[in-house]
């Protein structure tokens, strides 16, 4: 009997799904993938492998998870035919020290991810509330957690080190670093270009509504621009990235800003929306004539090239630079105003092949080879979860 895998991966206002297929030994075949939008108007949609559209209902679950997996599963054991679904595996985003492999989630491992919460205080809800959705639901199906946070537990101590007293750093209080599932990704994908990409010393920017920068050497995270949490390093849609840590001290102390409130403006109110007042939504930004969504894409652009020579300063250089994610996918300007920016370290780009979206859009004479590459987080949890079973 051919067994199927449910990946999911819970974000702020929508969980994104795939359905896999696999008999035996086989190689796992995309079924359908979709999402459950949690938002204002909830609803259900899901495509087959070949795009065509499966589903696509409002549902009125008043954004409740239970109802909306509810609904999530039932479709899915629809349309499993003859395969049996063996499994639900999920994107959580923090392991902290402990969970540095994928995990099966039981009602311990479960407790322990949930522990972590105050280490992603608005993320891990997110990441939880599926799983326990699930749990309830079909208490007999198997699930399994894959971290963001496993794929940099290759950073050396000195990069993942903060100058604090060294008993907070024996706490956990260090970078972790995130995106690793899609960082898993990308640099599978370069293997299977070729083994010679992988040996590159490698800058991934994974561009969509949170971002950051992985270096990659052979494969492995060497460095990454998100730290402890997920708000570190690059402007996001509504995060504000690295900030001198006397802000926070001044918001606290002398504007009287209540934590919580402060933990708000941090995570939902800063980035993009925050410098452009109109959107944390790239799109809706560069359609604006308005001059302050102008300055947010250029706050973003600058940001993440000055991270980008940070790491090619940890890899002491680099040759390629791969784009992934939304934005990075996406958007052909900010692919080259960040190009741009770092014209100086060797990077030259091929405005034709950039603008057509090209999986090479670096020019013959580039020192750096540029890509873009699409970013597939589920097809990681499915395998995992897969190797998990
Ligand atoms: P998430 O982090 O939620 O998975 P995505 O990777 O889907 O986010 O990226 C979302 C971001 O990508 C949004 O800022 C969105 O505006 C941007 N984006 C998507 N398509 C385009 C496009 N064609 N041009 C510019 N930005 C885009």
């Amino acid at each position: 009997m051919r067994q199927s895998i449910l990946a999911l991966n819970a974000g702020s206002s929508s969980i994104k799904f795939a359905l896999y297929e696999f008999a035996s030994s086989e190689e796992l075949q995309l079924v359908s993938r979709g999402a459950l939008d949690l938002g204002d108007a909830p609803k259900f949609s899901a495509k087959a492998a070949d795009g065509t559209l499966q589903y696509d209902r409002q549902l009125s679950t008043n954004g409740q998870h239970d109802a909306g997996i509810g609904e999530m599963l039932n479709w899915v054991e629809r349309e499993l035919g003859g395969r049996k679904l063996i499994c639900a595996g999920h994107r959580i985003v923090h392991g902290g020290s402990e969970f540095v492999e994928p995990v099966r989630l039981t009602t311990a491992t479960i407790d322990a991810v949930d522990k972590l919460t105050p280490l992603a205080p608005l993320h891990q809800p997110r990441s939880l509330a599926p799983i326990r959705a699930i749990a309830a639901l079909r208490p007999d199906l198997p699930q399994v957690g894959c971290f963001d946070t496993a794929f940099h537990q290759t950073i050396d101590p000195v990069v993942r080190r903060f100058a604090l007293p060294r008993r907070y750093e024996q706490e956990g209080l260090h970078r972790y670093g995130f995106h690793g599932i899609s960082y898993e990704y990308v640099a599978e994908r370069l293997e299977q270009i070729s083994p010679a990409l992988m040996s590159k010393r490698t800058i991934v920017a994974h561009l969509g509504n949170g971002a950051s920068l992985c270096a990659l050497r052979e494969g492995k995270s060497i460095d990454t621009t998100m730290g402890f949490s997920a708000l570190d390093g690059l402007v996001m849609g509504t995060r504000c990235g690295a900030i001198d840590p006397g802000v926070l001290l001044y918001f606290l102390l002398e504007k009287g800003i209540a934590a919580d409130e402060l933990q708000t403006m941090l995570y939902e109110k800063s980035g993009l929306l925050g410098v452009s007042g109109i959107s944390g939504d790239m799109r809706t930004l560069e359609a604006s004539s308005d001059g302050r969504a102008r300055e947010a894409i250029e706050l973003f652009a600058f940001r993440a090239a000055r991270e980008a020579a940070a790491l090619a300063n940890t890899m002491g250089g680099f040759e390629c630079l791969v784009f992934t994610a939304g934005i990075g996918e996406r958007s052909s300007s900010i692919r080259k105003a960040i190009c741009n920016k770092l014209a100086w370290l060797g990077v030259g780009l091929d405005e034709p092949s950039n603008d057509a979206h090209a999986g090479i859009i670096s020019s013959p004479d580039s020192k750096i080879e540029v890509r873009v590459i699409a970013t597939d987080e589920e097809i990681v949890v499915a395998r995992h979860s897969r190797v998990m079973m």
